[in-house]
């Protein structure tokens, strides 16, 4: 499972062959045993495990980074982070940033109105920046004007220049000095999936006319010192270390093409992009990154400092606004898986055909029978072709339901049978090659994909997922995880592999004993951008700090959406449906096909459920 190469320290597998989360050093617990107590609790599952310990871990790490850097290269600027709430609004996550990067005057970033109401009411140190990005209308102008007056180190960005009227107006009304920012659109481009955020048809930003253009403005307005910062943003989970320092060249030769126009820019905002190491693979593969949270602070630093000393203008603070690096480690989806299917499981009691057996069938088991290390691909071929022979002798009405049934099964067996002989063969047919994938089980986990993990649906991101325990012990099953939504597209068909993408995961066959998987590294983007498919709502969550000597402690524990709240979210009314059930009771006691007893039984039951879980409850163990 790569533990080691994606878990950048904060997981690790015990000698007990467990699952651990491990803060800080020292300090570690079994994910098995946090979900034990859970369900000991009553609680259900799936359920978020959420370890602020581990987003404070990645502030500081970001910040000491930045600041070595700084340090090392004896930058004369400062670094001050900004996290970008629209990662992850969720108030353990925001409260866990702000509260870990006060020391390090660590600002927030918001999009939107919602999220900007959300930043003011936040404790912040008094440097530390809230960045106003994204489109706006008079109502978020005044907000962030307002922040300035509460004491706030408020920069609006302009993102297009006819905001600058706009911020203009509303600043000469409330009698605000605002601190402006500019967003340029920057030709470099990223890398990965977000590779169009950047370059002249990025959806933000000002070209180096507009840009111009401001500053020539706020001369005329005598205003010159409220641009405070030039913002740039070149894609999220940037895999190439070598955009990172294109864009950042040019963002600092355009910062100093500023300050050449008159500007006083003190704050150079290199904005997202620091990445997450999915599948540990350390490559430009878009789930990896080629560089280390070092070489990114280290290269953002000396790229700056190398430019500027070129152009001969001050070094600026300089901003990131990382917020995928930030909050992804903190959250672990864990899921109970409920059942397993797969066409090579109860093929052990797969009978001989009999004296009445079609043709057909018999020539499937003589295949079987014949298999070897040998002739494999002939008889793989002449498999196909009975098999295909079996299904249009079926339609034809030749071939009976119990002969298709045993028909497939041989040809199942003999698919596994092949796919044992290639085992570890390093030439395989082409062919043969999906073999796996169409043996694989199916393992049918309690979750809805589009609510916990929506980008791998949308955009096919992966995530390490790893069982909680049973790690010292060798798998034997090879498996894809199907959701529990009606949705043929709830399922993971793809894994992480240090040097492909896995078709099926190796799995244990479930035992008596609940089998558990854990989704690792889902805690930046999943929960903001989840939808409510099939009207399965939030999951349960549990936020759990690790004490010294292997001891925990929930802290919160936050219940998912009740079905109630799922169906209200679509326009209905809960006395609605409970007095349509009513009536419809008090009709089928009328009819006689209820008793008096199950007409109460039946509005407990539907009462019950209203107020229940949306995943699936049953009795663990
Ligand atoms: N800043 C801006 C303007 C963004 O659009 C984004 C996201 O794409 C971010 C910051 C956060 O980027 P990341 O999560 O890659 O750090």
């Amino acid at each position: 499972y790569q533990v080691p190469n994606w878990s950048g320290g904060w997981f690790r597998v015990s000698d007990k062959g467990q699952m651990e989360v491990t803060p800080t050093p020292g300090l570690h617990a079994p994910l098995r045993s946090i979900i034990d107590d859970i369900l000991e609790r009553g609680e259900s599952l799936p359920v978020i495990l959420r370890f602020p310990q581990v987003v404070a871990g990645r502030v500081k790490q970001l910040n000491e980074a930045f600041g070595k850097a700084i340090t090392e290269y004896g930058y004369t600027g400062h670094y001050q982070g900004v996290f970008p709430i629209k990662v992850n609004q969720r108030r353990m996550v925001v409260e866990s940033v702000a509260a870990a990067g006060y020391e390090y005057a660590h600002g927030l970033e918001a999009g939107s109105k919602a999220e900007l109401a959300l930043c003011l009411a936040q404790r912040m140190h008094p440097d530390a920046l809230l960045c106003c990005n994204g489109f706006k209308d008079d109502g978020f102008i005044k907000l962030a004007l307002w922040g300035r007056s509460l004491g706030k180190n408020v920069v609006i960005t302009l993102e297009k220049y006819g905001e600058l009227d706009r911020v203009l107006k509303q600043a000469r009304a409330l009698g605000v000095k605002p601190a402006l920012g500019v967003r340029f659109k920057l030709h470099a481009r990223g890398s990965g999936q977000w590779e169009e955020s950047g370059g002249d048809q990025a959806k933000f930003g000002l070209n180096a006319y507009e840009m111009l253009r401001v500053v020539e403005r706020l001369k005329e307005e005598d205003m010159l010192d409220s641009l405070v910062m030039l913002h740039t943003h070149i894609g999220s989970q940037i895999t190439d270390i070598r955009r990172v320092k294109v864009a950042v060249r040019e963002a600092t030769q355009t910062y100093a093409g500023l300050i050449a126009a008159g500007a006083q820019l003190k704050y150079l905002n290199v904005g997202g992009g620091l990445g997450v190491d999915y599948d540990g693979s350390k490559t430009t593969f878009y789930a990896s990154m080629n560089y280390t949270l070092g070489e990114y602070a280290a290269d953002v630093v000396y790229t700056v400092q190398e430019t500027c000393k070129a152009r001969g203008v001050p070094e600026p603070t300089i901003i990131s606004e990382s917020g995928r690096a930030l909050t992804a480690h903190h959250a672990v989806l864990v899921m109970p898986v409920v059942d397993v299917t797969g066409p090579t499981r109860n093929l052990d009691t797969l009978a001989a055909p009999s004296e009445d057996s079609h043709q057909i069938v018999k020539d499937l088991a003589d295949i079987l029978g014949n298999l070897s290390a040998r002739n494999y691909r002939e008889m793989y071929n002449d498999a196909v072709g009975d098999k295909q022979t079996l299904h249009n002798l079926f339609d034809l009405g030749y071939v009976t339901l119990d002969d298709r049934a045993r028909g497939e099964a041989l040809f199942n067996a003999i698919l596994r049978k092949i796919a044992k002989l290639i085992q570890g063969e390093k030439y395989v047919p082409d062919e043969l090659e999906d073999l796996q994938k169409v043996l694989a089980d199916q393992y049918i986990c309690n979750f809805s994909l589009f609510q916990s993990l929506p980008d791998n649906w949308a955009i096919q991101a992966l995530f390490p997922i790893v069982p909680l325990d049973r790690l010292n012990e060798r798998p034997t099953r090879q498996g894809t995880l199907v959701d529990i939504t009606c949705d043929s597209d709830g399922k993971i068909e793809k894994f992480i592999d240090l040097r492909d993408v896995k078709a099926t995961l190796p799995l244990h066959e479930p035992g008596t004993k609940p089998y558990y998987l854990g989704i690792f590294l889902m805690g930046a983007y999943q929960d903001v951008l989840g939808s409510a498919h099939n009207l399965f709502g939030k999951v349960n969550e549990a936020h759990v700090t690790i004490r010294p000597g292997g001891r925990y402690h929930v802290d919160l524990f936050v219940r998912g959406q009740k079905a109630r709240r799922m169906i209200e979210s679509m326009g209905y009314e809960e006395p609605m449906l409970r007095d349509s059930i009513e009536d419809q009771a008090d009709a089928a006691l009328e009819a006689g096909t209820l008793t008096p007893e199950q007409e109460t039984e039946l509005l407990e039951d539907y009462g019950e459920e209203l107020l229940g879980y949306t995943y699936l409850e049953y009795e663990e163990g």
